[in-house]
């Protein structure tokens, strides 16, 4: 039997890969500290004998004494909000915990994925981003702490497969949405469906006019699993190149929620991005993968999840 091993497996994304991981038949051991996730995500996984929940900081060493064919490295706090006040615990989740996840991969002679981000192109001068476009970051900026993290991650995975053969992969995740992301954890999409359902206004930040493009979360754990199972270790975007403006996006989660909100404009944050793309060609070529589900249909089930959250807390 196949045993996979995902860090951060209590959050967002890695919540969902779990679930994914188990359908398709492998042993799941979810490694989490609970910085940012919670162990409701993975409530309905706990009591299966193929599932095990180990609590634990995977900045420091450890070791977990079954055979591993599988470490993805999901670990990290992902929201701006999260990491501008986390900004120690995001450089080391990126640098030590990656070195430590790398390294129990090696020991188990396992493959490794590591979840890396659009942020490594930074504010992009090259549009849409391919993955041979090596990005615009600041280093020294706020958000720099995510971004170089992640870029020291992607240089010690290719330093372990081309030192070591280690088996890897690098997936580029571009914004990506779905349940059970946190109502409060700042980014877009819960922010402004939980205004829109409140009647609150809605906070775009600047004059909305810089752009993302979003990828409902089942379109992008089926683009990890064939990520997963290909054989390239060159990195890999996986993102719906659908793109429009913040302003747009506001006035659909107004539309779908059928709110009577209303927009306010509050201050961009620094080094907020102008624009973000994926270009997916390699994904399309090299794993077969496009994003099957429309922006109407992701956010519908996601606005229920987030209406499902506000009835029970009421
Ligand atoms: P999340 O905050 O929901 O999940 C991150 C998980 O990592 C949490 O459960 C948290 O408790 C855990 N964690 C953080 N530091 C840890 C540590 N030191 N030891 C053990 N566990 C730790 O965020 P998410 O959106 O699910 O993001 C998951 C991964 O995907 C991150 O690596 C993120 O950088 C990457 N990613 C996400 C997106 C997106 O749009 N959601 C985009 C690009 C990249
Ligand atoms: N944003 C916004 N209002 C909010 C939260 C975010 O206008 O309440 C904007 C933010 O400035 C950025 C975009 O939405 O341009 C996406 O932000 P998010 O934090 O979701 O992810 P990012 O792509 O910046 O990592």
């Amino acid at each position: 039997m196949t045993t996979s091993l995902v860090t951060g497996g209590a959050g967002f994304l890695g919540s969902h890969l779990c679930e994914r991981l188990l359908q398709e038949g492998h042993k799941v051991v979810c490694v989490d500290n609970l910085l940012t996730g919670k162990l409701e995500n993975i409530q309905p996984l706990l009591d299966r004998d193929d599932f095990q929940f180990i609590e634990h900081d995977v900045t420091r060493p450890f070791e977990v004494n079954v055979p591993l064919d599988n470490v993805l490295h999901f670990a990290s706090p992902a929201s701006p909000m999260d990491y501008l006040e986390l900004p120690i615990q995001t450089l080391k989740v990126g640098s030590l915990g990656t070195h430590n996840t790398v390294g129990l991969a090696k020991a188990k002679e396992a493959r490794y994925l590591l979840a890396s981000t659009s942020e490594v192109y930074g504010d992009p001068l090259v549009h849409p981003q391919p993955e041979t476009y090596w990005g615009n970051v600041n280093p020294v900026g706020p958000r720099g702490v995510y971004d170089e993290a992640k870029r020291f991650a992607e240089a010690m995975v290719m330093a372990y497969h081309r030192f070591h053969g280690l088996e890897t992969r690098i997936v580029r995740i571009f914004n990506t949405y779905g349940p059970r992301m946190r109502p409060k954890d700042g980014r877009v999409v819960p922010a402004f469906i939980q205004q829109a359902l409140l009647g609150e206004p809605l906070t775009v930040f600047g004059d909305g006019s810089q752009t993302r493009s979003f990828c409902y979360v089942n379109d992008l754990v089926e683009g990890i699993w064939r990520l997963l199972n290909s054989d390239t270790s060159d990195p890999v975007n996986i993102g719906n190149p659908h793109e429009m403006t913040i302003l747009e996006f506001g006035q659909r989660i107004i539309e779908a929620t059928n709110s009577k909100s209303e927009i306010s404009f509050v201050e961009l944050p620094v080094d907020d991005p102008k624009t973000r793309q994926p270009d997916i060609t390699r994904a399309r070529e090299i794993l077969d993968w496009s994003p099957q589900v429309e922006l109407q249909d992701g956010l519908g089930t996601t606005i229920d999840y987030f209406r499902s959250l506000l009835e029970g807390s009421n």
